[in-house]
């Protein structure tokens, strides 16, 4: 047991936080995992380069940054259908070789999985990201309240290699539709990629990612046959919304590289 004291990163109140999942431990997040220790400027040359210094981890990747009560809380109600959600999709990705370019029925509580989703944010970012976003505490610590605020969308892909992405808030430029920055977190571990964003449309970020935003419509006890058409996307780097492989990431480097000459 640890006796670390905080602020919980939902409910704000200061209490002693509890080790979280993300994702929950029986959605595969239970096994062994490897954390690189990036030195800094260790990407200014090549980012593809893996650092030397790494860590091998047990029991999943978890955090310290939600009370008891919130944790078991958000636990009882939405982990079990997220978990579920993450077998049968990960059953069909092992069939298939990784890549499907079917509709995969899904008979899903949908409002608890994206909960879920909107929980393990939290547990990532850190206690500002609840004072930004206090539309989407309410969200998660009433199990009735739907749809999500209409200004956030959640978009989704399956993930299927071993880069993790576990990415706090963050800004990008959005040259398309004006000046202002587009914000995403992003969790990526098999088998989704997860985000959750403003952007007005996916296609500012990516075409190819799905947006499940529509998993929010349903009452809390509604069970629906979902027909999700995901796509598989690698996350080579660490930078959220970017889907290069690594040999486009390596042909950017090129072409840099050879315009600072
Ligand atoms: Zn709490």
């Amino acid at each position: 047991m640890s006796d670390r004291m905080g602020i919980c990163n939902i409910c704000g109140s200061y209490k002693q936080l509890t080790k979280e999942h993300v994702p929950p431990k029986k959605a595969f997040n239970n096994g062994r995992w490897t954390e690189y220790l990036y030195e800094e400027n260790q990407w200014a040359d090549n980012p593809l380069i893996l650092p030397k210094n790494k860590r091998i981890n047990q029991g999943g990747i978890t955090f310290f940054s939600i009370c008891g009560k919130c944790n078991n809380d958000t636990g009882r109600w939405y982990a079990r259908s997220f978990s579920d959600f993450c077998h049968y999709n990960m059953d069909i990705l092992r069939r298939v070789k990784g890549r499907t370019s079917l509709y995969v029925p899904n008979e899903i509580n949908p409002l608890r999985v994206i909960k879920q989703i909107i929980t393990m944010f939290f547990a990532i970012n850190d206690n500002e990201f609840r004072i930004r976003h206090i539309n989407l505490v309410k969200f998660i610590l009433n199990q009735d309240e739907y749809p999500l605020p209409p200004e956030y969308k959640v978009l989704a892909y399956y993930k299927v290699d071993e880069n993790l992405r576990y990415i706090q808030e963050s800004f990008i430029g959005n040259f398309k539709s004006g000046p202002k920055p587009i914000m995403i977190t992003e969790i990526s571990h098999p088998p989704f990629g997860f985000l959750l964003t403003n952007a007005t449309d996916k296609n500012e970020i990516d075409t190819r990612l799905e947006n499940i935003t529509y998993f929010s419509f349903f009452p809390i006890e509604e069970k629906r046959l979902i027909n999700l058409k995901l796509n598989t996307l690698p996350t080579v780097i660490n930078i959220p919304g970017d889907y290069r492989s690594k040999k486009e990431i390596e042909e950017a480097i090129m072409k840099s590289k050879s315009r600072r000459k």
